[in-house]
């Protein structure tokens, strides 16, 4: 085996897309923060390049300074591991802001069941969707569960993410949400593809709760009383969230849970407006969640507040999640162009579940914002990096490629990052490295 190097040097870049300076939203959206190389081609002494030390990233610049960068902190080259990127595009490591990661079983006998004219919710309230994921989940064993975990958590690694949230929901009493926020926390642990564990007991009415009545609220009271402060004294989740959906939750129920959530010190974010108007993202903006997420539906007072938060300095992030409308067959796409140019920050993820987006490539979700929502694809990477990271509350250490932060990236096989949404379908990853050290590589190319 090769003896542990703490340090990292990527060269020979077309460019670098740092992200830098903080969440992206308005105009401000479509700066990738450009380190683009000269004449040479990406070899030269002004060309960009990057440097990591024990996992964070200690340079970023011209490979002039970053070299005399690790000359200064007396890092010698034997302890460097040198990353060709040999003319592609760096970027940081993709992060999916969303994604139901844990369950069992798939769903695509329902792709025709909608093709017949069934609707999502009328599924749901038939007792198949989501209450057939529960079922299966539930019977899942430990094993089962982690090994479809590590199963996708590798394939949403080759597709260049390194971070992603999770979220329980297929479990629906206390001690089968727990198990699935025990697990994540268990692969997030495991890496390299870190995990950001999310608490969603009020995922749909459990079933056991079906035939009392007001089953939502009853169901939606269990979760605050029994369930919450389990999920506190385990401490593994970092938020909770609803889904906030005309007939599963209404906006009162909502905020009734994501209230004695925030109470208890959890962050909070919702499922909004997704399939009609709801009120979701009036109640993310008026309850300072870190995110209001889908907003296929969302209306023009849910802009209006959002738009409000974001001008008073205490953003939403707006979540987009194309592939679950272009799945169902939505009619309608977030309003993505009126949510940037209403200053709204903008995030992109795959809500990778298996009923609306058995889908794990962050790349597609980049494209379909590019295609459906008419984002640039400067736009989308800053939605898929540093809006991300905003949107789980770690913007401060992850989603851009600066001084101090993880050196957490992606080496593309393109050298600029306006052809990542254009290769429709296409796999453009090359690299992906995690904490400063190679996690995935389409070639063998470290030298
Ligand atoms: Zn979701």
């Amino acid at each position: 085996m090769a003896p542990h190097r703490p340090g990292l040097l990527v060269h020979n870049a077309a460019e670098i897309a740092t992200l830098a300076g903080g969440v992206r939203r308005g105009s401000a959206q479509s700066d990738v923060g450009l380190l683009a190389s000269g004449e040479t081609g990406g070899t030269g002494p002004h060309d960009p390049a990057l440097a990591a030390y024990e996992g964070r990233i200690v340079a970023v610049g011209r490979l002039s300074h970053v070299e005399a960068q690790l000359t200064e902190m007396g890092i010698a080259e034997s302890s460097v591991v040198r990353l060709d990127a040999l003319g592609g595009t760096v970027t940081p490591g993709l992060i999916d802001p969303h994604t139901h990661l844990l369950f069992s079983g798939t769903r695509h006998a329902e792709v025709e069941m909608r093709q017949r004219g069934h609707g999502y919710l009328e599924i749901l309230a038939a007792g198949g969707g989501i209450l057939q994921t529960v079922r299966m989940t539930r019977a899942a064993s430990d094993d089962e569960l982690l090994d479809h975990g590590r199963r996708w958590l590798r394939e949403m690694l080759s597709h260049g993410v390194t971070t992603i949230e999770t979220k329980s929901g297929y479990g629906l009493d206390t001690s089968s949400e727990l198990r699935l926020l025990e697990l994540a926390g268990r692969l997030g642990a495991e890496g390299p593809v870190e995990i950001v564990p999310t608490f969603l007991g009020a995922h749909a009415v459990a079933p056991e709760y079906r035939d009392t009545p007001d089953a939502a609220g009853a169901y939606l009271q269990s979760v605050i009383d029994e369930q919450l402060p389990a999920v506190i004294d385990q401490g593994i989740a970092k938020s909770c969230d609803v889904f906030c959906e005309r007939g599963v939750f209404g906006v009162s129920l909502a905020r009734r849970l994501l209230s004695a959530a925030r109470d208890r010190g959890l962050d909070v974010r919702l499922h909004a407006d997704q399939i009609q108007p709801s009120g979701g993202a009036e109640l993310a903006a008026d309850i300072g969640a870190l995110s209001a997420d889908h907003l296929g539906r969302v209306t023009a007072e849910g802009i209006h507040a959002l738009s409000r938060a974001a001008d008073e300095g205490h953003p939403v992030v707006a979540t987009l999640l194309p592939i679950a409308s272009f799945y169902l067959a939505e009619e309608h796409d977030a309003p993505a162009r009126s949510l940037i140019d209403a200053g709204i920050p903008v995030a992109l993820g795959t809500d990778f579940n298996p009923g609306t987006s058995p889908a794990p490539n962050a790349q597609l979700a980049m494209a379909f914002a590019v295609h459906r929502l008419r984002m640039s694809a400067a736009e989308s990477l800053a939605a898929m990096t540093i809006n991300a990271a905003a949107a789980l509350g770690i913007a401060a250490s992850h989603g851009s490629l600066e001084v101090g932060k993880h050196a957490d990236l992606a080496i593309w096989s393109v050298d600029s990052h306006a052809l990542l949404p254009y290769w429709l379908g296409s796999d453009l990853v090359r690299t992906v490295v995690k904490r400063g050290h190679v996690a995935y590589s389409a070639e063998a190319m470290i030298r």
